[in-house]
């Protein structure tokens, strides 16, 4: 088998039997990839402290002709995030945003984007960003990236975004916002007011190093991850288990 290189970053870790590690990352041009690391449990030498999440590396693999899973046979650490793992909160979102990307990542279909925003993300809670905003924007993102950026540049039926028609209710099955004057009632079950609405549509036309300038209330937090949550869910026609470990002071 031949080998090859990549980038990596490990979103997620299963022991497998006594020594063995099952890791899947996500690549740059591969994008997710899953592989097995044998004797990754033992060999203090090849691995200790390197197939860790979150961590980014350099991996040497081997493809297997009749399986989806490769072998891992090196892997260099460039960098670990001890920061994320000795805070409950912010392991708890980097655990989301990794969930997140094995659900909305697939094998062989790399992009470049994600990488970079994975990365990004990762940075932000190691430095102590704050864990609700960093994984609203990195959600909003990313549905951007993979082409299922949800609308919130006004209404979708009369188009308006102004206090006029305040509040707005989301419809994740049209992908965009209905305002007060369009929803006779006001019968919703995902909330969005103006301000939220407007940050979230700051949140796809900034460039990434300005993004988390954006101030988010409490409140618009609550509704944006809320939001994010019934969209995403309804969209994978699944539920992401990680959403239950974030806490709302
Ligand atoms: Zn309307």
């Amino acid at each position: 088998m031949k080998e090859q290189h990549t980038q990596a970053v490990v979103i997620r870790v299963i022991d497998h039997g006594e020594s063995d590690k099952i890791v899947t990352f996500y690549c740059p041009e591969l994008g997710k990839l899953t592989g097995i690391a044998k004797g990754a449990k033992r060999s203090k030498k090849r691995f200790v402290n390197k197939l860790e999440l979150f961590s980014r590396l350099n991996i040497v693999f081997a493809a297997n002709r009749y399986s989806s899973l490769v072998r891992i046979d090196r892997a260099k650490l460039v960098n670990s995030h001890p920061a994320i793992t000795g805070d409950y909160q912010r392991y708890a979102g980097a655990i989301l945003i990794c969930e997140l990307l094995l659900n909305w990542s697939r094998e062989n279909d790399g992009d470049r984007q994600l990488f970079d925003l994975l990365l990004w993300s990762l940075e932000q809670l190691a430095n102590g960003q704050p864990t609700h905003k960093t994984i609203i924007i990195f959600y909003i993102r990313m549905l951007g990236i993979s082409g299922y950026e949800p609308q919130f540049n006004g209404c979708l039926s009369c188009g308006m975004l102004t206090p006029e028609v305040a509040p707005f209710s989301f419809r994740p099955s049209r992908n965009g916002i209905i305002c007060r004057r369009c929803n006779p009632g006001n019968r919703t079950t995902v909330p969005v007011a103006l301000s939220t609405a407007k940050l979230l549509q700051h949140i796809s036309e900034l460039p990434l190093a300005k993004v988390n300038r954006l101030q988010f209330s409490p409140a618009s937090e609550l509704e944006a991850m809320g939001l994010l949550k019934a969209y995403g869910n309804f969209l994978l026609q699944r539920e992401i288990n990680s959403w239950n470990f974030i806490f709302y002071q």
